[in-house]
């Protein structure tokens, strides 16, 4: 295959940007993440789309979805600048899901499982390194360089609260997607639950599977 067109799903805290992070390192496609595009543009003035706050900031902040009209645009230019692609954070709505459908053909479509105590555990923990963008968990993953460890960041919508309101949201908007794909008989489960390395395992083999 050409360089593959790849969906990753699954709620907030299922893995998405650390096995996108791997794929794109294996298959040479470009990570397209509606997150780390809208937390780029937080502050962004989006007054003029009628929407009912004047930045994606107070979206976020609340662990709300941003207005479609938003993320549709940040979705198809990306997407049109890419050959191959993982694509993830978006759809999370069934409009958006419609609106993927006109914008291209996916070759692989995988789900990563994970039971939502788990979820709530793993979005808590979760630490950034601001200089490279790279994903720990203060238990699962802490990272071995003190200096790296010193500068870790805390994404402002991983607090208990917010955490609690985006699996709510996920639940509401976004298993309705999970489902629409299955129904097409599209979808690749794949336990999200093992470790790192052995849901990359299982990641990497179903895109292979798929070429
Ligand atoms: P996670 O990977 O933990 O699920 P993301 O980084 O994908 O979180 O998303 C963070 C926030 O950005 C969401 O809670 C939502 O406010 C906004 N967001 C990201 N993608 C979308 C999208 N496709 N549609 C609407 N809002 C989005
Ligand atoms: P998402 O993009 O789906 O929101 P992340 O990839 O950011 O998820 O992972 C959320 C948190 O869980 C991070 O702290 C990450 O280090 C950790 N994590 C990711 N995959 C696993 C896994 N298989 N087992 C344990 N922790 C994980």
């Amino acid at each position: 295959m050409a360089q593959p067109r790849i969906l990753i799903l699954g709620a907030p805290g299922a893995g998405k940007g650390t096995q996108s992070q791997k794929i794109t390192d294996e298959f040479d496609v470009d990570h397209v993440t509606t997150g780390d595009a809208l937390r780029a543009n937080k502050d962004m003035d989006i007054s003029d789309m009628d929407t009912e706050y004047d930045t994606p900031r107070e979206y976020m902040d609340r662990g709300e979805l941003v207005p479609d009209e938003v993320v549709n645009a940040i979705v198809d230019e990306a997407l049109s600048a890419a050959d191959g692609f993982v694509l993830d954070g978006y759809p999370r709505n069934l409009e958006q899901a419609e609106e993927l459908d006109e914008m291209t053909d996916l070759d692989v479509v995988l789900y990563l499982d994970v039971s939502e105590e788990e979820l709530v555990h793993r979005l808590t923990g979760r630490r950034i390194d601001p200089e490279t963008g790279e994903i720990y968990h203060v238990e699962y993953n802490p990272p071995e360089d003190p200096d790296v460890e010193a500068r870790l960041e805390q994404r402002d919508d991983d607090t208990e609260e917010t955490v609690r309101e985006r699996l709510r949201v996920f639940r509401e908007n976004t298993e309705p997607v999970i489902d629409h794909y299955d129904e097409q008989g599209d979808l690749e489960r794949i336990d999200g639950e093992q470790a790192p390395d052995e849901v990359w395992a299982d990641v990497k083999a179903t895109i292979e599977d798929a070429a």
